[in-house]
Protein backbone atom coordinates (compact mmCIF):
# COMPACT_ATOMS: atom_id res chain seq x y z
CA UNK A 1 0.00 0.00 0.00
CA UNK A 2 0.99 3.50 -0.86
CA UNK A 3 1.73 5.86 1.66
CA UNK A 4 -1.50 8.54 1.96
CA UNK A 5 1.72 11.28 1.34
CA UNK A 6 2.73 9.51 -2.24
CA UNK A 7 2.56 11.66 -5.01
CA UNK A 8 3.92 10.07 -8.39
CA UNK A 9 4.01 13.35 -10.08
CA UNK A 10 6.41 14.44 -7.61
CA UNK A 11 9.98 14.84 -8.75
CA UNK A 12 12.04 12.73 -6.58
CA UNK A 13 15.91 14.06 -4.48
CA UNK A 14 17.54 10.84 -5.68
CA UNK A 15 18.08 9.55 -9.38
CA UNK A 16 19.75 6.25 -10.43
CA UNK A 17 21.57 5.67 -13.44
CA UNK A 18 23.05 2.78 -15.25
CA UNK A 19 25.73 3.02 -18.33
CA UNK A 20 27.45 0.40 -20.35
CA UNK A 21 29.79 0.50 -23.10
CA UNK A 22 31.90 -1.90 -25.12
CA UNK A 23 34.52 -1.15 -27.68
CA UNK A 24 37.06 -3.64 -29.52
CA UNK A 25 40.19 -3.76 -28.97
CA UNK A 26 43.21 -3.13 -31.86
CA UNK A 27 47.22 -3.41 -31.53
CA UNK A 28 49.17 0.09 -31.77
CA UNK A 29 45.75 2.34 -30.83
CA UNK A 30 46.42 4.63 -27.24
CA UNK A 31 44.22 2.83 -24.53
CA UNK A 32 42.58 4.87 -22.00
CA UNK A 33 40.04 4.30 -19.32
CA UNK A 34 38.64 6.85 -17.13
CA UNK A 35 40.55 9.74 -18.46
CA UNK A 36 43.93 7.74 -17.59
CA UNK A 37 46.59 7.54 -20.13
CA UNK A 38 47.09 3.26 -19.60
CA UNK A 39 50.65 2.11 -20.98
CA UNK A 40 49.35 -0.92 -23.25
CA UNK A 41 50.37 -2.85 -27.04
CA UNK A 42 46.51 -2.06 -28.00
CA UNK A 43 43.83 0.12 -27.08
CA UNK A 44 40.11 0.67 -27.95
CA UNK A 45 38.72 1.66 -31.52
CA UNK A 46 36.04 4.27 -31.49
CA UNK A 47 34.91 7.46 -32.68
CA UNK A 48 35.92 9.36 -29.88
CA UNK A 49 39.17 8.55 -27.81
CA UNK A 50 37.07 5.66 -27.22
CA UNK A 51 37.18 5.62 -22.88
CA UNK A 52 34.60 3.12 -22.51
CA UNK A 53 34.63 3.62 -18.66
CA UNK A 54 33.76 7.28 -19.55
CA UNK A 55 31.18 6.49 -21.98
CA UNK A 56 29.71 4.27 -19.43
CA UNK A 57 29.73 6.59 -17.11
CA UNK A 58 27.99 9.47 -19.33
CA UNK A 59 25.61 7.52 -20.01
CA UNK A 60 24.88 6.63 -16.23
CA UNK A 61 24.51 10.48 -15.43
CA UNK A 62 21.80 10.61 -18.74
CA UNK A 63 19.92 7.53 -17.47
CA UNK A 64 19.61 9.11 -14.08
CA UNK A 65 17.88 11.99 -16.00
CA UNK A 66 15.68 9.98 -18.36
CA UNK A 67 17.85 12.07 -20.97
CA UNK A 68 18.67 9.45 -23.88
CA UNK A 69 22.33 8.66 -24.61
CA UNK A 70 25.61 10.10 -25.37
CA UNK A 71 24.91 9.18 -29.20
CA UNK A 72 22.56 11.46 -29.41
CA UNK A 73 24.82 14.22 -27.44
CA UNK A 74 27.90 13.60 -29.72
CA UNK A 75 26.54 11.21 -33.07
CA UNK A 76 29.33 9.45 -34.08
CA UNK A 77 28.41 10.60 -37.69
CA UNK A 78 29.86 13.93 -36.84
CA UNK A 79 33.34 15.02 -37.80
CA UNK A 80 34.32 17.42 -34.93
CA UNK A 81 33.56 14.06 -32.67
CA UNK A 82 36.69 12.20 -34.43
CA UNK A 83 39.18 11.71 -31.71
CA UNK A 84 36.44 13.54 -29.21
CA UNK A 85 38.29 13.68 -25.91
CA UNK A 86 35.90 11.74 -23.41
CA UNK A 87 36.02 13.86 -20.42
CA UNK A 88 34.06 16.52 -22.62
CA UNK A 89 31.68 13.89 -23.13
CA UNK A 90 31.16 13.31 -19.07
CA UNK A 91 31.31 17.35 -18.46
CA UNK A 92 28.68 17.76 -20.86
CA UNK A 93 26.44 14.85 -18.97
CA UNK A 94 27.78 16.50 -15.27
CA UNK A 95 26.63 20.22 -16.78
CA UNK A 96 23.20 18.28 -17.87
CA UNK A 97 22.59 17.31 -14.50
CA UNK A 98 23.36 20.45 -12.83
CA UNK A 99 21.10 22.18 -15.34
CA UNK A 100 18.42 19.95 -13.62
CA UNK A 101 18.79 20.62 -10.03
CA UNK A 102 21.38 17.32 -9.59
CA UNK A 103 24.73 16.66 -8.28
CA UNK A 104 26.72 13.24 -8.16
CA UNK A 105 26.07 11.95 -5.20
CA UNK A 106 28.72 9.20 -5.91
CA UNK A 107 29.46 6.80 -8.28
CA UNK A 108 30.83 3.33 -9.34
CA UNK A 109 32.70 1.41 -12.04
CA UNK A 110 33.83 -1.68 -13.34
CA UNK A 111 36.21 -1.89 -16.13
CA UNK A 112 36.42 -5.84 -17.53
CA UNK A 113 39.70 -6.03 -19.94
CA UNK A 114 41.64 -9.03 -19.86
CA UNK A 115 45.41 -6.80 -20.29
CA UNK A 116 47.14 -5.29 -19.17
CA UNK A 117 46.37 -5.11 -15.56
CA UNK A 118 44.88 -1.43 -14.28
CA UNK A 119 45.68 -2.02 -10.53
CA UNK A 120 48.68 0.84 -10.82
CA UNK A 121 46.53 3.62 -12.61
CA UNK A 122 43.50 2.40 -10.20
CA UNK A 123 43.90 5.41 -8.25
CA UNK A 124 44.67 8.28 -10.70
CA UNK A 125 41.57 6.98 -12.90
CA UNK A 126 39.43 7.30 -9.43
CA UNK A 127 41.17 10.93 -8.72
CA UNK A 128 40.11 11.67 -12.55
CA UNK A 129 36.46 10.60 -12.61
CA UNK A 130 36.16 12.52 -9.00
CA UNK A 131 37.41 15.35 -10.88
CA UNK A 132 35.13 15.28 -13.51
CA UNK A 133 31.75 14.24 -11.14
CA UNK A 134 33.03 17.16 -8.74
CA UNK A 135 32.84 14.48 -5.69
CA UNK A 136 36.15 12.93 -3.43
CA UNK A 137 37.45 9.71 -4.37
CA UNK A 138 35.87 8.04 -1.38
CA UNK A 139 32.28 8.51 -3.22
CA UNK A 140 34.17 6.98 -6.72
CA UNK A 141 34.14 3.06 -6.92
CA UNK A 142 36.26 1.20 -9.16
CA UNK A 143 36.86 -2.25 -10.30
CA UNK A 144 38.99 -3.89 -12.70
CA UNK A 145 37.91 -7.38 -13.52
CA UNK A 146 39.31 -9.75 -16.24
CA UNK A 147 37.28 -12.00 -19.13
CA UNK A 148 39.11 -15.18 -17.51
CA UNK A 149 40.46 -15.93 -20.79
CA UNK A 150 37.48 -16.56 -22.71
CA UNK A 151 34.59 -14.84 -24.69
CA UNK A 152 35.67 -11.55 -26.08
CA UNK A 153 37.05 -9.75 -22.81
CA UNK A 154 38.88 -12.86 -22.07
CA UNK A 155 40.46 -13.39 -25.25
CA UNK A 156 41.68 -9.90 -25.73
CA UNK A 157 39.05 -8.53 -28.41
CA UNK A 158 37.28 -5.92 -26.01
CA UNK A 159 37.10 -4.11 -23.55
CA UNK A 160 33.64 -3.41 -21.66
CA UNK A 161 33.11 -0.59 -18.81
CA UNK A 162 29.75 -0.20 -16.57
CA UNK A 163 28.75 2.52 -14.63
CA UNK A 164 26.15 3.22 -11.84
CA UNK A 165 25.43 6.56 -10.47
CA UNK A 166 23.62 8.55 -7.60
CA UNK A 167 22.09 11.48 -8.51
CA UNK A 168 20.81 14.03 -5.61
CA UNK A 169 18.85 17.03 -5.73
CA UNK A 170 20.84 19.76 -4.78
CA UNK A 171 18.51 23.17 -5.73
CA UNK A 172 15.00 23.28 -7.50
CA UNK A 173 14.82 23.08 -11.18
CA UNK A 174 15.94 25.86 -13.08
MG1 LIG B 1 31.84 4.14 -26.38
Amino acid sequence: MQPASDDRTQDRPLRIGLGTDLHRLEEGRPLRVGGVEIPSPWGAVGHSDGDAALHALADAILGALAEGDIGELFPDTDRENAGLDSRRIVEAAVARAGARGYGVANADLVVELESPRLLAQRAAIREQIGGLLGITIDRVGFQAKTGEGIGEIGEGRAIRAQAVVLLERVRPES
